[in-house]
């Protein structure tokens, strides 16, 4: 059987840093035997500068062939004047769009040591492990009529929410499969009250519903949601929610758990003939051009972004655990990049130094 294939588009600013730090994770799988075939190129800005668009054709048409593609991050004040059409940020969205990827998981894990960095009370987020699961290619973002048109004497901005059934029939599949990987247990937000499309959304998970029987569904309104996710996230585990509302809830969500240098995210698409989604694994962070080139960046997001593509895309769910566990251990040592500083008289690690306790960490954990 060959090897499962990665391909890695470490972008710009920081990316390429972080993205070392993963090569050392993926170094350290190989002397245990579970190789990938890596290949890596060139994305954003980085390939703007070779290439003159920030997405050749070639790479994606590898990224279409992969088993997962790995992105560091785009963008930079250098690239502010170019055109929108060649702009980095085009070739991630090319990226999401050309691979269909309509599921964003943005899981939201509050580790222990770090459960002081939270804007709640420590007993509120310590030991949170959430996954909230975004529609990521429809709805309001990209409902037709839109625009800004003349009526009368003024203006008027028009913005259309708009969901398919087989759209919404989808992304619920990937989230009750979520649920059944985790603790069997999903609620669906969105605002049936007063949309819609947000009667339409619970009709249709509730009939894919149907299909999972094990998983306990249920339906909240997602402007109750959000306080029940400040009030108690705990009793949440998987929650699927449409493009709008995931944006701002899964940014919420994100931050009850502290850095934004902690924070992974895959997005899925439809499964491919082996069976797996496509998938495009990321830190939630861009290119930090303000820490760009020093060594101060933190690479746990982009370490955990791999993590997830090792339980998502590889079925090498106990490997995953052991990566997060390396995480995990390191942070109760101490161990701290200059964005997760709190305590006094703590000094902060490189992200190669990071990147090197999280590898000692693996090591320790065979
Ligand atoms: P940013 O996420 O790059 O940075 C925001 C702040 O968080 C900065 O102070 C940065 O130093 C810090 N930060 C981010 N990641 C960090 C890490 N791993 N370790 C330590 N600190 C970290 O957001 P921004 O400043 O709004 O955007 C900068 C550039 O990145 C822009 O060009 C933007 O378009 C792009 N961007 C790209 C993506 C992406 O590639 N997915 C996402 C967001 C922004």
């Amino acid at each position: 059987m060959s090897n499962p294939s990665l391909l890695i588009l470490p972008g710009d600013g920081i990316g390429p840093e972080v993205m070392a730090e993963v090569r050392k994770v993926i170094d350290w799988f190989g002397t245990r035997g579970l190789t990938f075939d890596v290949s890596e190129d060139l994305v954003g800005g980085a390939a703007y500068d070779a290439h003159g668009t920030p997405l050749t054709d070639a790479t994606m048409a590898k990224a279409q062939e992969v088993d997962a593609v790995l992105l560091g991050a785009v963008g930079g004040p250098k690239y502010d004047v170019l055109d929108f059409s060649v702009k980095p940020e085009r070739g991630l969205l090319r990226l999401r769009k050309e691979m269909d990827l309509y599921a964003n998981l943005r899981p939201a894990q509050c580790f222990d040591a770090l459960a002081d960095f939270s804007s709640l009370k420590k007993d509120v987020v310590a030991g949170l492990d959430i996954m909230i699961v975004r529609e990521l290619t429809s709805g309001i973002y990209f409902g037709e009529p839109r625009g800004i048109i003349e009526e009368g004497n003024e203006r008027v901005g028009i913005n259309t929410q708009r969901y398919t059934e087989s759209e919404i029939d989808r992304v619920a599949r990937s989230a009750f499969e979520l649920a059944m990987r985790r603790n069997k247990k999903l609620c669906s937000m969105e605002k049936a009250n007063v949309m819609e499309s947000g009667v339409l959304w619970r009709e249709v998970v509730t009939e894919v519903g149907k299909d999972y029987p094990e998983v306990a569904l249920s339906h909240m309104y997602a402007d109750a949601g959000a306080m029940q996710l400040c009030r108690w996230p705990k009793q949440f585990d998987v929650i699927v929610t449409d493009n709008l509302f995931g944006d701002l809830l899964s940014d919420a969500a994100a931050m009850l758990t502290g850095s934004l240098g902690m924070l992974p995210s895959a997005s899925l698409g439809a499964p491919m003939a082996n069976g797996r989604p496509k998938a495009l694994y990321e830190p939630v962070h861009g290119s930090a051009p303000d820490i760009a080139g020093q060594g101060k960046a933190n690479p746990i997001a982009c370490i955990l972004s791999f993590a997830m593509a090792l339980r998502y895309s590889f079925d090498q769910g106990d490997e995953a655990t052991r990566v997060e566990k390396a995480v995990e251990k390191v942070l109760a040592d101490g161990v701290r990049t200059a964005d997760l500083l709190g305590e006094e008289g703590v000094t902060p690690v490189s992200t190669s130094e990071m990147g090197d306790a999280i590898v000692k960490a693996l090591g320790a954990s065979v």
